[in-house]
Order: structure tokens, then sequence, then C-alpha cells
């Protein structure tokens, strides 16, 4: 069977990195790992061209003989044990895994389960608790929004036990584990039809912390970990919405044995407004102005966030007239300005009348000059149009 090109095999372009070409390779072998493909041999092959590619592409010199010779410079030469050495036509799965076994490790999760964190270059195996996430509300009125809070919570949570410090060891005396001599993994030779597997796998011994505790810590029972009582405050920054989550590292649950505590995350509600719609940082306020205010102009209060203002209303006002109130509504959450309020009018008309004022109005229904004329009619339209722009 003819070879196929190995830059082919591992999907990547002539002038891929060697991490390229690392990565390509780790891609490969978990797609067409024994232990996902069981009796599969069409698999094995695969996962046997993607480590021989890997071979040749990884190393410099082999590289570079194969991207002048092709082939024919890799296998012809095998016998010389030269440069071109190590490889003659084919590798067993021992090879395999003896070759390129540190491009599987690095992680102690079950065998092949944990390929995900590869890369990241630190060969951490042992296996440190996470503590779990802790999540709480807060709700948020606008003036608290505008300004930012401080907001304390009483938190029902794991904490580190005081009594052990977290070692969950009474009198901190735990032991390095002796079967996997605190690596927290073992190595595992399989019989499989494919030959011997090494798999690497969670120490059963110690549960992959690497060590073991003699005596277990009374207040704890060996967790480290007891659940209590403890009062974060956090800083709610202005500007937050409904909605956003705030994250608090390290302030969720205390992981057992000293391990990595989880975050507190607060979510974020806000409380209606009797008065104020709040539009991204700008606030809506909606004006109801009595007819003849809007008609003979005058001066009105309009509620912000934390007082009031005096706004002047020309006469001849109309309904659906936004007035913009520059920096009235709320800063933005990054820092960035702050939003306007905005008052929209409209027209308030009294539901019952006396005589008088019915005789007046009719007076006034009669009139030219109380009929909307074309401009205003078109004003009017233009800015009832925009509202669905
Ligand atoms: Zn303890
Ligand atoms: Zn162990």
């Amino acid at each position: 069977m003819a070879k196929r090109d190995y830059y082919e095999v591992l999907e990547v372009t002539k002038t891929a990195t060697v991490e390229e070409i690392k990565k390509a390779y780790r891609k490969k072998a978990i797609q067409y790992h024994p232990d996902k493909n069981p009796g599969d041999k069409e698999a094995e092959e695969k996962f046997k061209e993607a480590a021989e590619a890997y071979d040749v592409l990884s190393n410099p010199d082999k590289r570079a003989r194969y991207d002048q010779f092709g082939h024919a410079g890799m296998s012809g030469a095998a016998g010389n044990g030269g440069p071109f050495g190590g490889f003659s036509g084919g590798m067993s799965m021992d090879d395999i895994f003896s070759m390129f076994g540190d491009i599987f490790g690095g992680h102690g999760g079950g065998g092949f389960g944990g390929f995900g964190g590869f890369g990241g270059g630190g060969q951490q195996t042992q296996r440190r608790f996470r503590g779990s996430d802790l999540r709480v509300k807060v709700k948020l009125n606008l003036q608290e929004i505008s300004t930012g809070v401080e907001k304390k919570f009483k938190l029902k949570k794991y904490l580190t036990c005081t009594h052990c410090h977290g070692s969950g060891a009474e009198g901190g005396d735990s032991e390095t584990c002796p079967t996997c001599k605190g690596s927290g993994t073992v190595i595992r030779n399989q019989q499989t039809i494919l030959g011997t597997m090494q798999t690497r796998t969670t120490c059963q011994t110690c549960g992959g912390e690497g060590k073991i505790i003699k005596n277990k810590c009374k207040e704890c029972s060996g967790e480290g970990i007891v659940y209590g009582e403890e009062v974060v405050s956090v800083n709610i920054p202005a500007g937050v919405a409904e909605g956003m989550q705030l994250s608090m590292s390290g302030k969720g649950n205390a992981g057992k044995h000293n391990g990595v505590p989880g975050d507190l995350l607060i979510l974020v509600e806000e409380e209606q407004d009797p008065n104020l719609i709040r539009d991204e940082n700008d606030l809506i306020y909606n004006l109801l102005l009595s007819f003849p205010t809007a008609a003979l102009g005058g001066t009105v209060e309009i509620p912000t966030i934390d007082s009031k203002v005096k706004v002047k209303i020309e006469s001849g006002t109309q309904p659906g007239k936004v007035l913009r109130l520059r920096g009235k509504g709320l800063p933005s959450v990054n820092g960035y300005g702050t939003g306007d309020l905005l008052v929209n009018i409209s027209i308030y008309v009294p539901e019952a009348l006396n005589k008088e004022e019915k005789s007046a109005l009719e007076k006034m229904e009669a009139s030219e000059n109380f009929k909307p004329n074309t401009s205003i009619k078109e004003k009017i339209f233009k800015k009832f149009k925009s509202l669905f722009d």
C-alpha cells in the first residue's frame, strides 16, 4: 500500500510549525485512539499512520530529509542506522506509547479522558479539588445603580477547616502516597487484542491527590472543609444592569484539602422605578402635560434618580416632543460617559368637564386656530414615525 503524504495525514501545511504539528497529531491520536475504537482495524492503522507522520515531522532532521526525498528518504535509509534511522516500516502500539507517551500525559483524570488542558506546559498531575461556585442575587434600585454600592452577603458555604488548616489531617500529618509516590497517577499495562497498552490512570489509593491522611481531622472528618457562614462584602460598580453577572474569584465554596475555592457569582436584578424607565444608560420619563400648560408654556418638575429638576416648557409644545436632559441618566458600567434623561411629552385631557369648561372648549373647538394645520400634522407625523425607525 502506497504511503500517504505525512502532511496530508496530519492535515497540516508544509510550513506548519512544530506546535501545529504536535497539535494536529494529538487530535488524530485522540480520534483514532484504540481506547475509543476497540477492535477497529482501520482506526488502528490510522493511529499508527499518524504516529509515523508525527515521528518524522516533529524531528527537524527527519522532516528535512522527508521534505527533500519523500518516503524514499525515510524507509530506504532505515537499515543504515544513520540520521534517517529508527523507522523500519511501521511502528507497534508499544513503540507509539513509549515514544509519544508524553503527548498523552499531563493529566491525572481517568486515562485518556482528560486531554483538555494539554499544551499548558505544566505537568501538574496531582488532583486538586475545586470548591463549587456560589450564586446570589442582588436587587438594586436606580439610585444604587447610578452611584454603585457596597452590598454585604451572609453566605452559607463551605469554609476551610480551621482546626487542620484545610489539610484534613489531625496534627497535619499526611504522607506521600506509597502507591503512586505522590504523582497522583499510575501507569497501567493492559493486555488488549492490540497488544500491551499503557494507560495513565488516577491512583486509587489516594484518589489522585498524591498523599494520604493517616489520622483524619475530627472537626471536618478529613475533608478539610466545614459548613459555616461567612459575610462577604461586594462592591457593585455603577451602571450595572438587569441580568449582568458579577463574579468574585475565590469567594465561593472552599475546596477540599486546600483545593481551589469556587467563585461567588452575583446576579444583578433591577428594581422597577415608579417614574423612570431605563433604556441602557438613558432614562425615560413620560411627562403628562396639562393642555393649558402645553399651549401657554410654563415650568414643570421632572423627577430624576435622586431629586427633581425644573424644566421650562415652551408655549405651543406638542405631544410626542422629547426633551433631553444631558447627563441625567446612568453612568456606563465601563466608566465611559453618562446617559441622558429623556422627557417624552404627552398631553393630559380631563376626563370630565363642568359646564363652564365645556362651553369654553366648545368655543375653542370652533376656532380654526385649534385645528391642526397641514404643517403641524406633518411635523407630528414625522416625530411619530421616528419612534419606529
Ligand atoms: Zn479539619
Ligand atoms: Zn496515590
